[in-house]
Order: structure tokens, then C-alpha cells, then sequence
């Protein structure tokens, strides 16, 4: 039995007691073993300040990115063999899977590139001088500089690669070392990143540490310095932002939880368009790929009430014929979701709709006969497209988190808005229309309550990139229930990691201080 180590205070350590198991969700079959128990949570994380932080600190903007450069690319390197482990861990297709390592390898570039503009000094300037006197003797001027603490990431079960690389590569950036910590059930491939990373030694001693299993009482450590960065549950993000010490020393904290994601079809839109194909195409490959387990899923289909039969026909056809089964066969196009939990999870949810006032169209439940599985192994979910009455209210607060979405009928833009912004804060949403009036209205209703909008038309269909796909370019969170969080957007997510001081004084006092630092 494979045992799965922790990176801890420099060093590969295994944790005592009663391990937690990882299980390939096809087959049931226990893939690996893991515990932090016994593991000293206040030494790891004093290793992580003492030692990452002044080797990072150490470096420019341009040598970290040179870090994360050789990160992505041994990253790449082991492209198969990661991508092999989740399909065997996680339930991935192969396509599922290589969204989850390229996107990893992708967003260490990008910050990579980042870096590159930052330039070679190890702070950053933020706006122009501002003249405080009469003369330009008294001068006010806002800078960056890193935080002298321990950024601690905690990452949802969807995204091992992803969600391991996007947090570190902004942190490590921004000079903060990290210890970062994957859910376990799906922790393989975020292990084997961090073998990697520790036999090449891509990174100084303590910049990323790793912890296979529960963090005990790693939060409590955490400081005024510090940073905790979680996606999962809201409801842990919830426990998380108010731990006493968190409250109590200001533990910056940035929650990427549930979303209620929105797809929105546009009045104007006829089928047959070049605009209908995208936003179909968009809803079919949310509930399909990583068996519906994404955080930007659309969860939520607003349809105008005259274009719900066309759009219920073309979906419920699409989504039927998705086949379910084995994630390692190429005619497969939906595994199973990660946990057996999460299998009962979801099905109870789809329940729940179902009593909330939605009703089946396609799927519902475990599908028949999942291809290449034996007897009823595995924890398949059968994808599924519900339609909402307008009295079903459980669509507009919580999120099924499986390969399933809902229709949902409107009669009205202003109806529609206010149905939108019911999901009470979201990641992103996306229109399809062509209509430039439309769109203003809805955006000018609806972007208060999300991170990201994305707008489906006739000119961007040919080019389009999915709502579903996060970039490093721009910021991913979302308001309210999606956790009031921001991550990525260049350098924006490097904020969280960086203290703005207004340095005040004479004037060319100041500017020797900021002197061939880069504005942002
Ligand atoms: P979860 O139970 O909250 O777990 C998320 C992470 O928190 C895991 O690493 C888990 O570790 C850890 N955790 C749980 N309890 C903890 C505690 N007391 N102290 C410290 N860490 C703790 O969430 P989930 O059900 O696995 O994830 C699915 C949810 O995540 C969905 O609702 C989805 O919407 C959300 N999500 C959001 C985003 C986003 O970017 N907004 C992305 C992906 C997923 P263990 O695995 O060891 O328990």
C-alpha cells in the first residue's frame, strides 16, 4: 500500500494513527494512504517563516518568476504520468485531466511572465508621488512589499494540479513561502507535484511545504503576517474565517466556496446560430466534464420562456448521450464523481430539487450501466438536466455539485436580473446575444454580484473560451456565497500577499526608496 508523506520542515515525514484512504472512485480499489496525525504543525510553520520566507524575500520579481518557469515545466514534463493518476484518483477522463496539469503548468507560466514585467526588484510601486506641501518637498508615495509570514492554502478535492499551482505561483511571486494542503481524497497528483518539485529541487528550502492529510493545528498558528487562502464548502470557509485567532490578529483570508453559476440565453438568440450552438455547447460541457465538478459549472440556465421547448429538446439530447462509465476509455466522456460522499451528496441534492418543485428531464440518478465498470462499482451520477417550476426556490440556493444543471424559464429582463442575483453571489456568469442593448442592461444588473462575466456572441463564437475556464489573467471569485474571494487577475492576486505602506518624507528621500521599482 502506497503511504503519502507530508513536506514538512524541509523533509518528507508520515503521520501516526489511523490513515485516511484514497480510493479510485471507478473501481473502489484504495489507491494510497495518508495521515498528518503526530506531524508538528507549529515546527512546519515556523520552518515555512524562518527559512522560505527570507530565501524568497531574498530574490526579485524576475528570479522568483525564473522559479516558477522551471516549475511549470517539470511540471509538463510529467504531463502523462500525472495525468494517468487523475484519471486513477480523481475519476478524470484524460481530457478532464490534462485541464486540471496544463492548467497548472499554464498559470505557473503566466506568472512566470508576470514576473518578467515586475523586473528585478523585490518591491512595487503603487500609483504616482503625491505632493503633500506646497512644494514638492513633502511627497507621499504607496509601495508593496511582501508579508513576512506564511501563506497556508487549502484547496477543494476538483483541482489537486490547478488548485496547488494557482495559489503557490501568485504567493511564491509575491516573495510569501506557502504550505499548501490538497483534499485528501484526491491528494495523489498533488503529491507527486510536490516529489517533483522536492527532488529537483525547484524552490529554496521551506517556500512550499506540503501536507498530505488534515492540518490539525496549523491554522492556529497563523498571525498578522499570514495569509490563509481556502476553497472549498462555504460552510468550512465560514468555520475557517472565524477561527479566534484568525479574528483576533487579522489573519488576511481570501474563500473561494459554492457557486450558483448562471448561463444566460439572450432573447434575440435564435436557435440555429452561431450564438445558440455556443451557449448549448457551453451547458453540455459544464455538466459533463469533471463530471460536473467545477466551482464555475453553470448550474443555473435562464431560458426565455418562448425558446425553453428548443432549448430543452437540444440539451436533453446532448446530455442523454454523454456516455458514463470507465474515465480511462476514449469514448467516455463522464466518470464518476470523486467520493462515494459526494456521489450521495449529489443524488441527495437532485432529490432534493426534485421535491423543491424541479422536475427530471435526462438522468436523475445513478445511470443504468456505466461502460467498462463492474456491477455497481464506482460512484457515477448519471448526467442530468432538471427543469425548474417557478415556485422552485432550491435552485436559487444551493449548488448540486455533479454533472447536473437546471432550466429555468423567464419572462422578463428585469424578471430574469432579479432571478440571476438570487443565487446570492456568484463566480461567473455567462450571455449569449447579440443584442448590445440587452447585454448592457443585464451586465449593469447583474455584474455587482460577480466575479467574472463572459459574453457569448456571433463575432467571439469562433474564438470563444468557456465560462468554466479560469485565467490567469484575470481575477476568479465571486461576492457572497462564492466566498467573497479573489485569486488570480495577474498581479491582483498578489495583493493578498503584499503589505501597501504610504511612505512619507522629502521628496527625493522617498524616490531613492522606490527607484527603479514597477508601478502597478
Ligand atoms: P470541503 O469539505 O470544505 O473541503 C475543502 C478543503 O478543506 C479540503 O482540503 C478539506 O480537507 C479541507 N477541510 C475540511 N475541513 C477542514 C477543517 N476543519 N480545517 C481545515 N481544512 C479543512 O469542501 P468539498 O466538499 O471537498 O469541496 C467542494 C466544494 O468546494 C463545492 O461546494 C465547490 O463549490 C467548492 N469549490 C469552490 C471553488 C472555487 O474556486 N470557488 C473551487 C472548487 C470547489 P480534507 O479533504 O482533508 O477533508
Amino acid at each position: 500500500m502506497k503511504k503519502l508523506g507530508s513536506l514538512v520542515s524541509g523533509a518528507w515525514v508520515e503521520g501516526k494513527g489511523k490513515p485516511a484512504q484514497l480510493v479510485n472512485p471507478t473501481t473502489e480499489e484504495v489507491l494510497a494512504e495518508t495521515s498528518t496525525d503526530g506531524v508538528d504543525m507549529a515546527a512546519a510553520y515556523a520552518f515555512a517563516r524562518d527559512r522560505g520566507g527570507p530565501a524568497l524575500r531574498a530574490l526579485t520579481f524576475k528570479e522568483r518568476g525564473a522559479l516558477l518557469r522551471k516549475f511549470s515545466r517539470a511540471i509538463h514534463e510529467k504531463r502523462d504520468e500525472l495525468i494517468g493518476l487523475g484519471v486513477q484518483n480523481a475519476g478524470n477522463t484524460r481530457s478532464d485531466a490534462k485541464f486540471d496539469v496544463d492548467g497548472a503548468s499554464l498559470t505557473l507560466a503566466a506568472y512566470a511572465d508576470v514576473a518578467e514585467e515586475l523586473g528585478d526588484t523585490k518591491m512595487l510601486v503603487d500609483g504616482d508621488p503625491i505632493n503633500l506641501g506646497r512644494s514638492s518637498k513633502l511627497t507621499g508615495q504607496h509601495a508593496y512589499f511582501p508579508l513576512h509570514g506564511v501563506a497556508v492554502h487549502i484547496n477543494a478535492f476538483n483541482f489537486p494540479a490547478w488548485g496547488l499551482a494557482e495559489k503557490a505561483a501568485v504567493a511564491l511571486l509575491a516573495g510569501v513561502p506557502v504550505i499548501s494542503k490538497p483534499a485528501t481524497s484526491t491528494a495523489l497528483m498533488a503529491h507527486r507535484i510536490m516529489e517533483l518539485a522536492h527532488e529537483q529541487q525547484l524552490l529554496p528550502a521551506g517556500a512550499l511545504s506540503f501536507l498530505a492529510g488534515a492540518t490539525g493545528n496549523l491554522v492556529d498558528q497563523l498571525g498578522g503576517q499570514d495569509v490563509l487562502a481556502f476553497t472549498g464548502s462555504g460552510g468550512t470557509g465560514a468555520m475557517l474565517r472565524g477561527m479566534k485567532n484568525v479574528v483576533e490578529h487579522a489573519v488576511r483570508v481570501n474563500i473561494e466556496a459554492d457557486s450558483l453559476n448562471a448561463a444566460i440565453l439572450g432573447p434575440d438568440v435564435e436557435s440555429g446560430t452561431d450564438t445558440f450552438d455556443l451557449f448549448l455547447k457551453d451547458v453540455v460541457r459544464d455538466v459533463t466534464q469533471k463530471a460536473g465538478q467545477k466551482c464555475t459549472a453553470i448550474r443555473r440556465v435562464f431560458v426565455p420562456r418562448e425558446r425553453l421547448e428548443a432549448v430543452r429538446e437540444a440539451l436533453a439530447e446532448r446530455i442523454g448521450e454523454a456516455k458514463v462509465g470507465d474515465p480511462s476509455r476514449e469514448d467516455v466522456v463522464v466518470g464518476p464523481v470523486a467520493t462515494k460522499k459526494q456521489q450521495a451528496d449529489v443524488l441527495a441534492m437532485i432529490e432534493r430539487f426534485v421535491q423543491g418543485g424541479c422536475r427530471a428531464i435526462v438522468g436523475g440518478g445513478k445511470p443504468k450501466s456505466p461502460l467498462g465498470v463492474d456491477g455497481d462499482r464506482g460512484f457515477f451520477v448519471a448526467p442530468t438536466l432538471l427543469e425548474a417550476s417557478d415556485a422552485a426556490s432550491v435552485v436559487h440556493e444551493h449548488e448540486i455539485f455533479g454533472p447536473c444543471t437546471t432550466l429555468i424559464p423567464y419572462e422578463s429582463v428585469d424578471a430574469l436580473i432579479a432571478s440571476v442575483r438570487r443565487g446570492g453571489g456568484g463566480l461567473v456568469a455567462s450571455l449569449y446575444s447579440d443584442d448590445k442593448k440587452l447585454v448592457r442592461e443585464v451586465v449593469y444588473g447583474i455584474a455587482s454580484s460577480h466575479g467574472r462575466l463572459v459574453l457569448g456572441s456571433e463575432k467571439s463564437a469562433g474564438s470563444a473560451i468557456p465560462p468554466g475556464t479560469v485565467m490567469a489573467q484575470l481575477v476568479h471569485g465571486g461576492p457572497g456565497r462564492a466566498g467573497g474571494g479573489e485569486e488570480l487577475g495577474g498581479f491582483r492576486g498578489m495583493e493578498l500577499y503584499l503589505q501597501r505602506v504610504a511612505l512619507q518624507g522629502y521628496g527625493p528621500l522617498v524616490a531613492s526608496l522606490v527607484d527603479g521599482a514597477r508601478r502597478v
